[in-house]
């Protein structure tokens, strides 16, 4: 049996809005379960009509990252990233532009999580099928054509949301807009996150699903990180070692951790 160190390369604390557990606590249960690394990824918005909007205090998140490697140096690797949402949109990107200026973050996901300021379970209603996905999409290749970020958060979360009604997509029927984006991210060297949640969730599989990481394979894509979008400090890294092994299974050598937003490979 392989043995792989694990590495969780998407955390939030109670620093994000929707988050249940302190730093503290955290980084305790990640070095109970022998997990190496982890980076944290706070919710973060520029647009007053995300939730998350106003909610993140920077230097007190800071403070406690600080607080924690300094408690956890021998034992756990710690670094602070963030999940912006819609990175990409114009209207607000001298505001981002400024925010980010004055940080020192290591790792940036960029997230789809409103289309037009609207809330996906939202934006859905009364849509068909193939226009939740595909618009969907649309929106992420806007993010991915010019947002200042380090890998793609959750790419085709939407099935979250539209599993129930309208069940899961085929990538088939959306492949022009798929491959445009693999190629976009490939060319401007944007990795792949790969987010393990939808594991708990109905649809029961990873974000996005193999067959996309296939794909971003064969287009020669190689920059992938892996993570929990744990909530809550007893989910941290939880399905996190077995798709490290099924990646590597696939072919990829090694996935990619970040320290001040450059990207070193980690061995699998
Ligand atoms: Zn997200
Ligand atoms: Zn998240």
């Amino acid at each position: 049996m392989i043995i792989i160190k694990v590495i969780d390369y998407h955390v939030h604390s109670d620093n994000s809005f929707d988050g249940k557990s302190d730093i503290d606590s955290t980084c305790q249960e990640s070095i109970k379960k022998e997990v190496q690394e982890i980076c944290f990824t706070e919710h973060f918005s520029v647009d007053p009509r995300d939730v998350s909007f106003g909610v993140l205090d920077y230097s007190k998140y800071t403070c406690e990252i600080n607080e924690a490697r300094k408690k956890y140096k021998k034992y756990l690797l710690i670094k602070k990233g963030l999940e912006i949402g819609e990175p990409h949109l114009a209207e607000y990107s001298e505001e981002l532009k400024n925010f980010l200026g004055g940080t020192d973050l290591d790792f940036i996901i960029g997230s789809v999580h409103n289309i037009n300021g609207v809330k996906l379970r939202l934006f859905m209603k009364n849509k068909k099928k193939y226009h939740i996905y595909q618009e969907y999409f649309e929106e992420i290749y806007k993010m991915a054509e010019t947002a200042d970020i380090d890998v793609i958060g959750h790419l085709d979360m939407m099935k979250r949301y539209a599993y129930a009604e309208h069940g899961n997509y085929h990538i088939e029927d959306h492949s022009g807009i798929i491959q445009n984006i693999l190629e976009k991210i490939i060319q401007r060297k944007i990795g792949l996150e790969i987010n393990c949640s939808g594991l708990n969730h109905d649809v029961n599989e990873i974000y996005p699903k193999v067959e996309i990481l296939k794909w971003y394979k064969e287009l020669g894509g190689e920059i992938l990180t892996v993570g929990s979008d744990s909530h809550r400090s007893e989910s941290i890294a939880s399905k996190n070692g077995e798709i490290m092994e099924m990646v590597k299974k696939m072919g990829f050598q090694y996935i990619y951790t970040y320290e001040s937003r450059k990207r070193t490979p980690f061995y699998l």
